[in-house]
């Protein structure tokens, strides 16, 4: 079956979509951002459907599909779950001469939509004789060439470098857990000023001419290795290129990005921020452990523990956090984790609370593990490590 492939321009025109399912909700997206005027025909929607309904950004009747529902659509699509329902929409728009797609049958269906993917200002739409799963393969494959360049090598030269500093989260250890966003702007980066814990693999993805910059070798000299960093950044911002900071996890999780920000903005430098996935949350997840559960526990507290609480140079509230019962999630807490539990345990939390410890978190060297308040002094910790306290932590589930 071949197919003539064509764009739809569909800004302002009116597209009837019958049917209020899950199939109509995946495509009417799509279909409201190429500027559609979408008059959805159901007598249900899903709750999606409706909040698009009821903040006006489609038109919705609600009730059956009714002889004369296609007149003045430029496209329609048929996607109750009544395939005698879709053959009656999809025969009224014939006999209109409008193009229908039919969601329940390929073979009776006038025109498919197409498995696409867009890229900057590219889009690429797949169609494989009628097989969606095969269609939506190869459009997802294409999808991941594009996001890495490869196949626009031309443009990728010349595109148009973003400038100033961006500070990037890596996530948590395993490369593939950067951003899209964070992704695509290291791919961009003439100066790339990387962190011990940041994921080492990616810098493998630089050019032999991007200048890496490593902030754990950084000489401290007069000043502070940040100073350093922040003077690196700005430094070769201002001579015109394009830096990366990159960062384990999310930069303003104990990450000093709000120093690194405020370097740039006082310089001047233009800088944008990329969000990561923290260790925080993300360590927990990868072995097995939700931070909130809805049943038992509602809050969760992220806590540094490189500063241990008798210290007068602690801002924790020790007591306060040994008094809830929330999720605790420790980070730089390895070395001064028995002070942490005896100060926990004083202040009334259960001896018998359950602890678990996340090692190299999403690596492959993850290690899990478990003890409880009372043990975790003598418990084997090594760096970097993630410590869940709270009843969550007892109810890991094996992955
Ligand atoms: N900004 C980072 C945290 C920086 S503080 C983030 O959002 O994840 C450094 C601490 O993070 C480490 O001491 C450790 O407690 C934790 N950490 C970072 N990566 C980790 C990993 N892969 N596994 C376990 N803990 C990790």
């Amino acid at each position: 079956m071949s197919v003539y492939e064509i764009g739809l321009r569909l800004r302002g025109k009116t597209v009837l979509v019958v049917g209020g399912g899950t199939i109509a909700a995946r495509r009417v997206p799509r279909l409201l951002d190429a500027g559609a005027h979408v008059r959805l025909v159901a007598p249900e929607v899903t709750t999606t459907l409706g909040d698009y309904a009821a903040s006006g950004e489609l038109h919705w009747d609600e009730r059956p599909f009714a002889t004369g529902d296609t007149a003045g659509a430029w496209f329609v699509l048929a996607a109750t779950d009544d395939p005698a329902v879709n053959a009656a929409v999809a025969a009224e728009a014939e006999a209109d001469r409008i193009w229908s797609v039919r969601a329940d049958d390929a073979d009776a269906s006038d025109a498919w939509t197409l498995a696409s993917t867009a890229f900057d200002d590219v889009s690429v739409a797949v169609s494989a004789s009628g097989d969606p799963s095969r269609a939506a393969g190869i459009r997802d494959a294409v999808a991941a060439l594009l996001r890495t360049g490869d196949l626009d090598a031309p443009r990728t030269r010349t595109r148009r470098r973003p400038a100033g500093v961006a500070l990037i989260g890596a996530g948590p250890g395993d490369a593939d857990l950067i951003t899209l966003r964070g992704l695509e702007l290291l791919r961009q980066a003439e100066v790339v000023v990387s962190d011990r814990l940041a994921p080492q693999e990616l810098l493998d993805l630089l050019a032999d001419d991007v200048e890496i910059v490593d902030a754990a070798k950084l000489p401290y000299g007069r000043h502070t290795t940040q100073e350093q960093i922040n003077a690196v950044m700005v430094e070769r911002a201002l001579a015109g290129k394009f830096v990366v900071r990159l960062k384990g996890g999310d930069g303003f999780v104990f990450g000093r990005g709000a120093e690194e920000l405020d370097a740039c903005l006082d310089a001047g430098v233009p800088v944008q921020v990329v969000p990561g996935v923290s260790s925080s949350i993300a360590g927990p997840a990868a072995a097995g452990i939700s931070v909130t559960e809805r049943a038992i526990v509602h809050d969760f507290t992220v806590v540094t523990g490189h500063v241990p609480p008798a210290d007068p140079k602690s801002r924790v509230n020790w007591d306060a956090l040994a008094k809830s019962n929330g999720t605790l999630v420790m980070l730089m807490a390895v070395k001064n984790r028995a002070a942490i539990a005896e100060a926990l345990i004083d202040g009334g939390r259960d001896a018998s609370s359950p602890v678990r410890i996340v090692e190299n978190a999403t690596t492959k060297n993850q290690t899990v593990r478990g003890c409880t308040l009372e043990t975790l002094g003598s418990t084997e910790a090594n760096h970097p490590a993630v410590i869940v306290i709270g009843a969550v932590a007892g109810r890991r589930r094996e992955l």
